[in-house]
């Protein structure tokens, strides 16, 4: 989904597009608020807009990158997520795991994005990473990219999402730009509705 489609977060979009227009992104975006607020959908289309041969800087939402993008298979985009998230949303087998998945992002899946951002982009200028619930990361993966965020490898982005954006070490929240989202108050109605379903 394209930023211009994002809704309700009227306020981040536009700083993120802001800065996409000046050609200038920061190197690192920490997207803080509550759950289900629309802050990986963002993600996702910023990701989108950096890497659209399209619409560059915008992001169409329907070019073969940008779907691929959104399917987790584009080879400039690296997603982190814990394995407990993995399994949960069918992109890992349970029986994959030889150990319960874990509820923590890893130090060992912290290096991995650390190499794997030290290469060139394959088919855009940017590479962008997406850390889903960063404050998943244990104390030993925050401080791995601590690494990368104060020796970023050239054209790269990371977007880190979070709900608790305290559980993050103050060097790592510093460093980044940041964008807050809200519940948009028109949703309360909605989530009572869920809530009785
Ligand atoms: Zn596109």
């Amino acid at each position: 989904m394209p930023l211009s489609e994002v809704q309700g977060q009227a306020k981040a979009v536009d700083a993120l597009q802001k800065s996409l227009a000046s050609g200038h992104v920061h190197h690192a975006w920490l997207f803080t608020g509550p759950e289900g607020v629309g802050k990986e959908l963002t993600a996702v289309g910023l990701a989108q807009a950096l890497t659209c041969p399209e619409k560059p800087s915008v992001g169409c939402g329907e070019c073969s990158s940008c779907q691929r993008v959104l399917r987790r298979n584009h080879p400039d985009v690296t997603w982190v997520l814990t394995e407990d998230e993995q399994v949960a949303r069918g992109i890992v087998g349970r029986a994959e795991f030889d150990h319960t998945p874990s509820r923590d992002i890893k130090v060992e899946q912290v290096r991995a994005l650390g190499e794997r951002l030290s290469f060139r982009a394959l088919e855009s200028s940017f590479k962008v990473a997406l850390i889903i619930d960063a404050h998943a990361m244990n104390p030993q993966a925050q401080n791995a990219l601590l690494k990368t965020l104060e020796e970023p490898p050239k054209g790269t982005v990371l977007l880190l999402t979070t709900s608790m954006p305290d559980k993050l070490l103050p060097t790592i929240r510093s460093r980044c730009a940041k964008a807050s989202f809200w519940s948009p108050a028109r949703a309360l109605p909605g989530r009572e509705g869920d809530r009785q379903a």
